[in-house]
């Protein structure tokens, strides 16, 4: 089947969200004065990373509000290191705390380098789109300021607006249905490989799993599942 069509995920397949995270961090507990706590960068990184994985989680099952991970994140980061004060801190106390640390990252967002060399190649014949487990507002500022909305339209199919995450098949199909075309002919690229690499396979779509580190999953690759170690490998690999 002929591949008229490609959506992508946004964090760490398009924009280096991990680096934009370690720096808005790093920069976040200077400010507050708290990086000195810590033994390393790293130590603090992992600590954040940690428990931003488990209430990413609560939030994408539906557990929780895009605003109450903010605040329980907060809450248990300050927690862990010792400094949330004895009556622990309001909501708006924690929203604005998060917001600090959004600020920095913010400022941190950048594309990898293969994001829009990729995106001006398939855009004359490919319709070109967004799936990604986030909020539309957010996303969209996001791929804006890095200067790659234009490539997308208004072919952003988000989470928090569409009602289900990834790797729930809606999602996948809600974002082909955005571009106008069946699944089978819409390819997916994600560096996530249960959630974008499996999600999108089971949906019905050609997947591409990005695997940029290069360290495969541990495990054998499923059917059905394209490996890619960059970016600039889809373009061929959509020919074939
Ligand atoms: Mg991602």
């Amino acid at each position: 089947m002929v591949v008229r069509g490609v959506l992508f995920d946004v964090d760490d397949t398009l924009s280096d969200y991990s680096t934009s995270e370690r720096v808005g961090l790093l920069g976040h507990l200077e400010a507050e004065g708290l990086l000195g706590l810590f033994s390393s960068h790293r130590e603090a990184v992992a600590i954040w990373r940690q428990i931003m994985d488990e209430e990413y989680d609560r939030y994408l099952a539906g557990e929780l509000t895009f605003t109450e991970q903010q605040r329980i994140r907060t809450r248990r980061f300050l927690s862990h290191i010792g400094r949330l004060p004895e009556g622990g801190l309001s909501d708006d106390e924690a929203t604005v705390w998060f917001a600090g640390y959004g600020v920095h990252r913010d400022a941190a967002w950048q594309a990898f380098s293969d994001a829009e060399p990729v995106l001006q190649k398939l855009a004359p014949d490919y319709r070109l789109g967004v799936v990604t487990n986030s909020s539309f507002d957010h996303q969209r500022r996001k791929l804006d300021t890095l200067g790659l909305l234009e490539y997308f339209g208004d072919a952003l199919t988000c989470s928090e607006e569409h009602g289900a995450a990834k790797p729930s098949p809606s999602i996948f199909l809600a974002g082909c249905a955005a571009l106008g075309l069946p699944p089978e002919e819409v390819a997916y690229v994600g560096d996530k490989y249960a959630l974008d690499g499996v999600g999108a396979r089971d949906a019905g779509l050609r997947a591409y799993w990005l695997d940029r580190a290069g360290r495969g999953t541990g495990s054998p690759i499923e059917a059905g599942v394209n490996v890619i170690l960059s970016l600039h490998e889809l373009p061929p690999a959509l020919m074939a």
